[in-house]
């Protein structure tokens, strides 16, 4: 799906889709816009939409939810699994008074028939106002949004990008830190085929932070990644050694192996247990500083740690909710 994929270039400036609203819902950059990849984003476009998570937030804690996206219709279509992202932007719909065609199982939707991606979607916008997609294939998100006149949101194609997600982790890091310029950022295990790392890398190269990349060496950062963190001279460290860096950083951010991604299953097994985040590394790191994970964990982080304060990944995924609420709002024009 590769060919199909849009430059730097052509990602700030993707054409606005959908019906025209009056001026002065139509004012923000993302009106009627695909949401691909975090290449789209300025740092003033994060502001604005941190800002808008903050009042998000603020409403929910308030009034539960409210009617700002009545009348709008969300189709969530996810062709890999999902707890998250797909429970997240279901409940950021309906919070902000929208409605939800859930499409999780594609084994029972016409896809099992032979569908095509660009058929599917442009039955689905007949009947929604936006789009949310996942799908295992680098580039399909792209695709899909070559054919649909209503906006496309990304919610992780293969190994890509992730870049709800990569807006959550940036966000929450904001949140618990007060900033994100001169934080010191370990991202530990999978980051070959972790898309949550690439796009959070990608998203973290508009400030000054310092990188640590601790995998296994089989599930190094990729050359293209580590090549854009190199063009902006933003320093960076890699090591397969977490006791190397704990006592340093500000953010560690742990990933799961992506067992799914791997042809050779015994490759997986060799690296799986590679990393334990436990309470003993957990001495060792900063009395100030934030464990992250996106989700699901399967053995990287022990639940002993789970009580430490400085766990900051169920925070973490409530704010989300917060970020997808904004982006919605802001698509729809009602940000
Ligand atoms: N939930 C995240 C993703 O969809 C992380 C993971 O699956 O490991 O990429």
């Amino acid at each position: 799906m590769k060919a199909d994929m849009f430059t730097q270039e052509e990602l700030r400036n993707l054409p606005r889709k959908g019906t025209p609203q009056p001026a002065d819902h139509t004012q923000h950059a993302f009106y009627g816009r695909d949401i691909l990849s975090v290449d789209q984003f300025n740092r003033e476009d994060l502001t604005y939409i941190f800002r808008v998570a903050e009042e998000m937030r603020a409403m929910v804690k308030r009034f539960g939810s409210v009617d700002l996206l009545q009348g709008k219709v969300l189709a969530n279509l996810f062709y890999e699994p999902s707890t998250r992202t797909s429970a997240s932007f279901m409940a950021a719909m309906q919070r902000l008074g929208g409605q939800v065609i859930p499409i999780n199982n594609v084994q029972y939707s016409s896809v099992a028939k032979g569908e095509s991606l660009p058929d599917t979607v442009r039955t689905l916008e007949q009947y929604a106002d936006v789009i949310v997609l996942r799908h295992p294939e680098v580039g399909a998100a792209a695709v899909a949004a070559r054919y649909a006149r209503k906006p496309i949101i990304n919610a992780g194609d293969g190994i890509g990008e992730h870049p709800t997600q990569a807006l959550l982790d940036l966000f929450t890091i904001y949140d618990e830190l007060g900033t994100i310029d001169g934080l010191k950022i370990a991202m530990v295990g999978d980051l070959k085929y972790g898309r949550t790392v690439h796009s959070l890398t990608k998203l973290l190269l508009l400030y000054r932070v310092e990188f640590y990349f601790v995998s296994p060496p089989i599930l190094r950062m990729p050359e293209t990644i580590l090549q854009r963190v190199r063009a902006t001279d933003q320093p960076y460290t890699e090591t397969d050694n977490i006791h190397d860096i704990i006592r340093e950083v500000d953010v560690l951010y742990v990933t799961r192996v992506q067992k799914e991604r791997f042809e050779d299953l015994s490759e997986y097994e060799a690296v799986k247990d590679y990393y334990v985040v436990d309470t003993e590394l957990m001495r060792q790191a900063k009395e100030r500083m934030i464990v992250m994970h996106p989700f699901p964990r399967v053995g990287e982080i022990s639940y002993a740690v789970d009580s430490d304060p400085r766990a900051a990944y169920f925070r973490q995924i409530e704010n989300g909710m917060y970020i997808r609420m904004a982006l919605l709002a802001a698509v729809l024009g009602k940000a």
